[in-house]
C-alpha cells in the first residue's frame, strides 16, 4: 500500500514538473513566477516553492502542504501565493488541480479592469463560459483568496485584477487546458475588438450552444 502511494506522488510530481515546464514554454511563466499544486490525497497537497523558475524545476524541488498551508516536506520554501491555491481546495472538493500562471493578454485584461465576460464566440461558451475578474488584492496576502472566494464555486478559471490568471480542475491536464483556452479566449477578444464591432453572441445563442454542451458531455459519458 505504502509503495502504491509513493509510485502515486513520484507520477505527481514529474507531471507538476512536466506542466510548469510546458507553462513557461508558453511564456505564462517567466522567471520565477507562477505555481502550480496538486492534491497528493485528502490532507495534502504538492505545491512548487518559491523563487524557482520553473524551466529549472525539479521533482525533489516541490514541497508538501497540508489544507491550512503548514509545510510538512521539502527543503524549500512553499509559493507566497499558496494561499490561493488552499481557498480553491476549500470551495471544490472536485478539484485535484490548481495553476497560477501570468498569461500575457490575459493578464493585461486583468490590468484593464476587465474580466472576459463577453461571449463572443462559441468556444468561450463551450469551454469556460464567462471568465469573471477578482478583484484587487496584494500578491501574497490573505486577501487574495478572500477576492477569488465568490466565484470559485461556479468558475473554473478567474483572472485577478492587475495580476493574472488561476484555473483548476480534476487534473493538471484539465487546469493547464483551462490555462490555455483563457489565454486564446483572451486573445481572440483583443484582436476582435481591434478589428472593431464585435458580435456579441445572443442569449438564445447562447442557450443553444449550452444544450449542444450537455448532449455532447452526455454522449462523451455514455461513449
Ligand atoms: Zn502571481
Amino acid at each position: 500500500m505504502v509503495d502504491i502511494e509513493c509510485q502515486a506522488e513520484i507520477k505527481l510530481r514529474r507531471d507538476l514538473v512536466r506542466f510548469g515546464k510546458l507553462l513557461y514554454r508558453q511564456g505564462f511563466m517567466p522567471g520565477t513566477s507562477g505555481n502550480l499544486s496538486v492534491r497528493l490525497d485528502d490532507q495534502r497537497l504538492l505545491v512548487t516553492p518559491t523563487g524557482v523558475s520553473k524551466f529549472m524545476l525539479r521533482p525533489a524541488d516541490l514541497v508538501v502542504v497540508d489544507l491550512q498551508g503548514r509545510q510538512l516536506e521539502g527543503s524549500r520554501k512553499v509559493t507566497s501565493e499558496v494561499s490561493m491555491h488552499l481557498a480553491v481546495y476549500h470551495y471544490r472538493d472536485d478539484i485535484g488541480a490548481v495553476i497560477h500562471s501570468h498569461p500575457p493578454i490575459a493578464t493585461a485584461f486583468a490590468c484593464a479592469g476587465r474580466g472576459l465576460e463577453d461571449m463572443l464566440c462559441q468556444e468561450a461558451v463551450m469551454t469556460l463560459g464567462a471568465v469573471p475578474l477578482a478583484k484587487y488584492a496584494i500578491t501574497g496576502t490573505l486577501e487574495v483568496a478572500a477576492s477569488l472566494a465568490p466565484f470559485i464555486p461556479d468558475h473554473d478559471a478567474i483572472l485577478m485584477a492587475n495580476h493574472g490568471a488561476v484555473t483548476y480542475g480534476d487534473t493538471l491536464l484539465n487546469a493547464f487546458q483551462k490555462m490555455e483556452t483563457v489565454e486564446h479566449l483572451a486573445h481572440i477578444a483583443l484582436v476582435a475588438h481591434q478589428l472593431g464591432d464585435p458580435r456579441i453572441l445572443k442569449q438564445e445563442e447562447i442557450k443553444q450552444l449550452r444544450d449542444a454542451k450537455t448532449r455532447y458531455m452526455l454522449n462523451a459519458t455514455i461513449g
